[in-house]
């Protein structure tokens, strides 16, 4: 079967680890008899320097037409890129913004998942550990605080800033029943996250929630204040599968399951709307202080190209045949620099392209 891909190379490290991706796409293409046809995408830094915009209509046209699409990252360093001294809308992150509204990618899933060869780079204590852990953080992307009216006006001589944080009912069912139905997927638990002693927005939320749980007797379900779950994610990780939260507190929690994994070259997301499509990139950023040194570990792109494979088009066996390649290279010892070990003298250090190779050899 024939494949439409819309891929965005985007800016720094973004170019480098896509490429990887895309090879071991091809081989599975190869191996399992499909046809992945690549439409390439300019958004980001390299958008404003083609056409003056982070992202164009064009440019979401493309998007729009393919059946997913696959992403490096996007941006520069933030206080030496001339990017930066742009209006706000016109910068590269409002590129993706952007093509996340223009989607309706409501739905974000970042797995952190602790592999067991890279223990030694998880910040916690063996004891907090455990048996380790494997949670999917499913967080609310295209409402809340981040999309809500903002003003910053002079009031009484001085500045005064608002930003408002507005979700609506169907906005919080529609994740909701996301986030139970990849519950149902896994080991049936939901932790639904939000500030029910503080925000309407969030009692709404707890409301909603409890209604779509309903929905699925076989979820075993419960809430937690965000402050709380900041904590109990350093403190207990593995009593998490599916953390389900608004905008705003995902963008925190999900960086720092991130963190507590080890890597963040090691973690791939998805964005999804409420169809087949979806959106899949590495949870880091574009790396500009290590960009064009090949030494990017390109492995959460190729788990997110893995993610493209299972949730967009239904090919589970491709999927799980990545997932299993990446564990069998760190299993025979092979690592990019950022989860190089304390101790590196058991283990080889490669490079971008060389784990990308490394990984096809094992499909
Ligand atoms: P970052 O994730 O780019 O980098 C943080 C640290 O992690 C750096 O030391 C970097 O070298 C390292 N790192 C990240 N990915 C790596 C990989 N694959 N292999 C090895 N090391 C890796 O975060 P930042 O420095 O805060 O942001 C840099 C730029 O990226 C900014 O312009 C920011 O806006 C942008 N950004 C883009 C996205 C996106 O495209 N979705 C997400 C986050 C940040």
């Amino acid at each position: 079967m024939a494949y439409n891909i819309g891929v965005i190379r985007g800016d720094g490290i973004g170019p480098e680890i896509v490429t990887e991706a895309v090879k071991v796409l091809d081989a599975i293409g190869e191996k399992y008899g499909h046809e992945f046809k690549y439409t390439e995408i300019l958004m980001g830094g390299c958008s404003i320097d083609a056409t003056g915009e982070p992202l164009t209509d064009e440019a979401i046209g493309a998007a729009k037409s393919s059946d997913a699409v696959l992403m490096g990252s996007i941006g520069g360093n933030t206080s030496t890129s001339p990017w930066y001294k742009l209006p706000a809308d016109k910068r590269p992150e409002a590129g993706l913004l952007k093509l996340r509204k223009s989607l309706n990618l409501f739905a974000n899933l970042r797995p952190a998942y602790l592999y067991e060869e890279l223990k030694e780079a998880c910040p916690l204590r063996d004891d907090i550990i455990g048996e380790g852990f494997d949670m999917m953080i499913m967080r609310e992307l295209t409402g809340g605080l981040y999309f809500g009216e903002r003003s910053t006006k002079e009031e009484g001589g001085q500045l005064v800033a608002r930003d408002s944080l507005t979700y609506s009912e169907t906005e919080i069912r529609r994740i909701a029943k996301r986030g139970f139905d990849i519950a149902m997927k896994r080991r049936k638990k939901v932790t639904s996250v939000d500030k029910a002693n503080v925000l309407d927005s969030s009692r709404l939320w707890r409301k909603i929630v409890e209604e779509v749980a309903a929905d699925y007797p076989e979820v075993k379900y419960e809430h937690m204040l965000v402050d709380n779950c900041a904590m109990q994610l350093v403190k207990d990780p593995g009593q998490f599968d599916v953390i389900l939260t608004e905008n705003m507190f995902g963008d925190i929690l999900s960086d720092e399951a991130s963190m507590v994994t080890g890597s963040i070259g090691m973690l791939s997301s998805a964005s999804l709307n409420d169809t087949k499509f979806g959106l899949y990139e590495p949870s880091g950023g574009s790396a500009p202080d290590i960009a064009g040194q090949g030494i990017a570990n390109p492995i959460a792109t190729i788990l997110s190209a893995a993610m493209m494979l299972r949730y967009s088009f239904d090919l589970d066996a491709e999927a799980d045949a990545i997932e299993s390649a990446v564990k069998k290279v760190l299993k025979d010892g092979y690592r990019t620099v950022d989860i190089m070990p304390r101790d590196g003298s058991t283990v080889t250090r490669v490079g971008t392209v060389e784990m990308g190779d490394l990984i096809v050899e094992r499909l």
